[in-house]
C-alpha cells in the first residue's frame, strides 16, 4: 500500500519519519515492523526492513539510521512524498506478566521500545529504560520516551552523559535491588543483547530480544533470515523479530 510521508526531520545520520498509514497504525504491536519498497535512483531491489517506533490513530512513526543505498534514500524523502509499505510483519514483544519492566535499548535498537514503553505505560507498568551507547549523541529518543512517563537511565562508553561504561554495567547495577516480579525486553547490537540474555539467566528474569537479520522478503518465504532458537532454526521476519532471550543459541551466528 501507498502511504504518505506528513512529517520528516533528520539529524545527523538519521531522519524520523512520520508516515498516514491507519491500517497499519490500528494492528501494529511494538515489536513489530514494516517493509518499505524505496524507489529512486540506485534504489536496492529488496524492500528494507524498519521497526515501528510509534503509533498514533492514523500515523506510525520510523526512526532511520543512514547505513546504504536505501536507508539514504529514505531518510532524505520529504513530506508529501508516498512510499510503498507493508505491515505490520513479524511477531511482537508479549508484555508479560503485572510487574514492572526494564528495556535495554543501544543505537537505532531504541525504535521498538519507545513504542513498548508507550504500550506499557498505557497499563500503568512501572517502565526503566536502559539506553546504552558509545557517545552522547548515540542515545536517541530519550526525550521522546521520558514524555510517555518512563524512566530513563543511560550510559556512555566516554562518560559523556550518563553512567560512564556499557549499558549492560548499569543493568546489572540496577537488578540488585529489583522488586520481583520484573521482565526485560532489549533490543540494540548483537553483542549487547548476547550479553543482555546473559545477565538475565544469572539474575532468573523473563527477558525478551528484538532481533535484527539482513532480510529479503521479510515475509516467511525465502527462509534467508534464520536464527537458531530453541535448537531449531527460525525466521527473524515471520518467527520473530522477538523471541525468548533465553531460547536465542547466541553461539551459533
Ligand atoms: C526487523 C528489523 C528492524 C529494523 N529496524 C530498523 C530501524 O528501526 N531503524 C533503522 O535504521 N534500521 C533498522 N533495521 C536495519 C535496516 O533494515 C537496515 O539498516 C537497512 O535495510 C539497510 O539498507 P540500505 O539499503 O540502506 O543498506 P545496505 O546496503 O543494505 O546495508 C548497509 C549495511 O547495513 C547492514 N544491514 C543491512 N540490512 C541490515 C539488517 N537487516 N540488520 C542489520 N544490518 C543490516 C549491511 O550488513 C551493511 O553493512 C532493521 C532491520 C530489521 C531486520
Amino acid at each position: 500500500m501507498q502511504a504518505g510521508i506528513i512529517k520528516t526531520r533528520r539529524f545527523g545520520p538519521y531522519a524520523r519519519l512520520v508516515l498516514k498509514a491507519p491500517k497499519i497504525a490500528r494492528h501494529a504491536r511494538p515489536g513489530q515492523f514494516v517493509e518499505i519498497l524505496i524507489s529512486g535512483k540506485a534504489a536496492p531491489f529488496w524492500r528494507r526492513p524498519f521497526s515501528i517506533c510509534r503509533v498514533e490513530k492514523t500515523t506510525l512513526e520510523l526512526l532511520i539510521k543512514v547505513v546504504g543505498p536505501g536507508s539514504g534514500l529514505l531518510a532524505g524523502m520529504r513530506s508529501g512524498e508516498c512510499v510503498d509499505i507493508i505491515g505490520p510483519l513479524g511477531r511482537g514483544f508479549t508484555l508479560p506478566g503485572r510487574g514492572g519492566m526494564f528495556l535495554v535499548g543501544g543505537g537505532f535498537g531504541v525504535a521498538p521500545l519507545l513504542f513498548l514503553a508507550e504500550r506499557l505505560r498505557a497499563r500503568g507498568r512501572q517502565v526503566e529504560v536502559l539506553i546504552g551507547g558509545r557517545s552522547r549523541e548515540d542515545l536517541l529518543l530519550r526525550s521522546a520516551i521520558k514524555l510517555t512517563g518512563a524512566t530513563v537511565v543511560c550510559a556512555t562508553e566516554d562518560g559523556s552523559c550518563g553512567k560512564q561504561g556499557k549499558v549492560t554495567d548499569l543493568l546489572i547495577e540496577r537488578l540488585q535491588d529489583r522488586e520481583s516480579g520484573w521482565t526485560l525486553a532489549a533490543s540494540g547490537p548483537y553483542p549487547m543483547m548476547a550479553a543482555v540474555a546473559h545477565i538475565a539467566a544469572q539474575y532468573k528474569i523473563y527477558a525478551e530480544v528484538c532481533m535484527e537479520k539482513v532480510m529479503a522478503c521479510g515475509l516467511g518465504i525465502c527462509q534467508g533470515c534464520m536464527v537458531k532458537v530453541a535448537g531449531q532454526y527460525q525466521r527473524v521476519c515471520k518467527d520473530g523479530p522477538v523471541f525468548p532471550a533465553q531460547a536465542v543459541d547466541w553461539n551459533n551466528e
